[in-house]
C-alpha cells in the first residue's frame, strides 16, 4: 500500500508531469516571470470556469480578502459578519484593516454561517457578510443574499476551500460557488482543490468598476505605470504558477469528481455508525470535498488521532481552536462571545485523508483502522 497522506500532490503531479513541465520550461524561456499572457489567459479560462466577469490573480487567498474588503472601502470601526468556524485568514483580513470581525453561529449539519444568525447580528457598522464555502460545501447563499439585499450589505464569499462547488437556487439556476456575492476570494495553496506549486489566490467579480478596483489595489493603486490613484498592495500570481494551475484548470473537475468518489466510500463505511456523523450534504450543494470530516460523539478524539497515527493513518482537525477564542481577536471581544454549535463542533471534528489520488485498498485501510477504534 502506498503510504497515507492527508493530501497526496507528488502522485496528482506524476500524471500530468509531461504537460506541466512543458509548460514551466516554457514561462522560463520566455522570462515572463510576472504578467503576461500567460497570467491573462490563465485568469480568463477559470473566469469562464466559474461564470463570472473577471477573475483577478493574486498573490493568495488570505490577499485576496483582504483586497476585497479595501476594494468595498471598509473603514477602521465598520463590521464585518462571518464565521468563527473557519480559517483565520478569513477574519484575519478584517482585523488588518482594523475592521471588525463580527462571529456568528454555524449551522450543524452545513459547517457554514447560519443565515438566521446573521440578521441578528447586524448593525449600522455592518458592511458586508464573508460567507466560507467551509470544507467544499456551500454556505446558504440565496438566503444570504436576501439578507445582504435586504440591508445593504455587501457579500464576498470564502471560496477558497469550495472551488468548482455548484449552488442551486430554489428556481433552479445553477451558479459556482464564488460567483455569487459581490466578490468571491480563492487560493491556489498547494494542498487546496485547485493547487499551485507555490502560493497565489484571485479574486472574482462580476462588477466592472469594482473589478477595475480590485485590480487596481493589488497593484499599487496603479491606474497607469507610476500614476498611483489609491493605497493598494503588491499582490501578484507568478507567470510560473499561472501556467501551472491553467494546465490543472482542465483536470479540476475529475478531480473533485475523485474526491467525491473517496468521500461517497468514507459515507458509506460510516453511515450509519451511532458514534460519527458523516458530512451533510445539502441539496443545493454540490460538496466539493476539500475535506471530509466527521463529526464524532462518545469518541474519544485525541486517542483515536494517536491510534490511526501510530498505523500511518494521518487526521487532522480543522480547526482546534475558533477564531474568537484566538488571542489575535481579543481586541475584538472575542472572549465575550458564546458560541455554542461553534465550540460543539470544534471539540468533536476530524478530518481524513481525502484527495485526488486515494485508492480503495488505502481506504479500506482507513476505515478497518476508525471503525477497530471506535467499536471499541
Ligand atoms: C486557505 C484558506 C485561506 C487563505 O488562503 P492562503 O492562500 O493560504 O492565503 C482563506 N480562507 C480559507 C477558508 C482557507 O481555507
Amino acid at each position: 500500500m502506498r503510504p497515507l497522506q492527508m493530501v497526496d500532490t507528488k502522485t496528482q503531479y506524476q500524471k500530468i508531469k509531461k504537460e506541466v513541465d512543458a509548460a514551466v520550461i516554457g514561462v522560463l524561456e520566455s522570462s515572463q516571470f510576472i504578467g503576461g499572457k500567460v497570467v491573462n489567459d490563465f485568469a480568463q479560462h477559470l473566469a469562464t470556469y466559474n461564470g463570472v466577469k473577471h477573475v483577478i490573480p493574486c498573490a493568495n487567498g488570505t490577499d485576496a480578502l483582504q483586497i476585497a474588503m479595501m476594494a468595498l472601502d471598509l473603514q477602521p470601526g465598520d463590521e464585518i459578519i462571518s464565521a468563527s468556524f473557519t480559517y483565520i485568514a478569513t477574519v484575519e483580513a478584517a482585523a488588518i484593516l482594523k475592521v471588525k470581525p463580527v462571529f456568528v453561529e454555524v449551522d450543524k449539519q452545513t459547517f457554514c454561517l447560519d443565515a438566521e444568525a446573521i440578521e441578528k447580528a447586524i448593525t449600522p457598522k455592518t458592511k458586508a457578510i464573508v460567507p466560507v464555502h467551509l470544507y467544499g460545501h456551500a454556505a446558504e447563499m440565496e438566503k444570504i443574499m436576501a439578507i445582504a439585499n435586504k440591508h445593504n450589505l455587501y457579500v464576498i464569499e470564502d471560496n477558497a476551500q469550495a472551488i468548482g462547488c455548484d449552488y442551486t437556487f430554489s428556481d433552479g439556476t445553477v451558479k459556482k460557488t464564488g460567483g455569487i456575492g459581490h466578490i468571491g476570494t480563492t487560493s491556489f495553496y498547494p494542498s487546496k482543490n485547485l493547487g499551485a506549486y507555490g502560493d497565489g489566490g484571485a479574486i472574482f467579480t462580476n462588477d466592472d468598476a469594482l473589478a477595475d478596483k480590485l485590480r487596481k489595489i493589488a497593484a499599487h493603486g496603479q491606474s497607469k505605470r507610476y500614476y498611483h490613484d489609491l493605497v493598494g498592495c503588491n499582490s501578484r500570481l507568478d507567470a510560473i504558477q499561472a501556467a501551472i494551475l491553467d494546465i490543472k484548470l482542465n483536470h479540476l473537475d475529475e478531480y473533485i469528481a475523485a474526491r467525491r468518489k473517496a468521500a461517497d466510500f468514507y459515507d458509506k463505511a460510516f453511515v450509519n455508525h451511532p458514534k460519527v456523523t458523516v458530512p451533510y450534504r445539502a441539496a443545493y450543494s454540490k460538496h466539493v470535498f476539500h475535506q471530509y470530516t466527521l463529526v464524532l460523539e462518545g469518541v474519544d478524539r485525541d486517542a483515536l488521532s494517536a491510534f490511526l497515527a501510530e498505523r500511518g493513518i494521518p487526521s487532522m482537525i480543522y480547526y482546534p481552536v475558533p477564531c474568537h477564542k484566538q488571542q489575535m481577536f481579543e481586541a475584538f471581544g472575542g472572549s465575550s462571545y458564546n458560541l455554542e454549535i461553534t465550540d460543539w463542533l470544534t471539540e468533536r471534528v476530524i478530518s481524513l485523508p481525502i484527495h485526488t489520488e486515494l485508492d480503495e485498498e488505502q481506504q479500506n485501510f482507513i476505515v478497518e483502522n476508525v471503525l477497530e477504534f471506535i467499536n471499541k
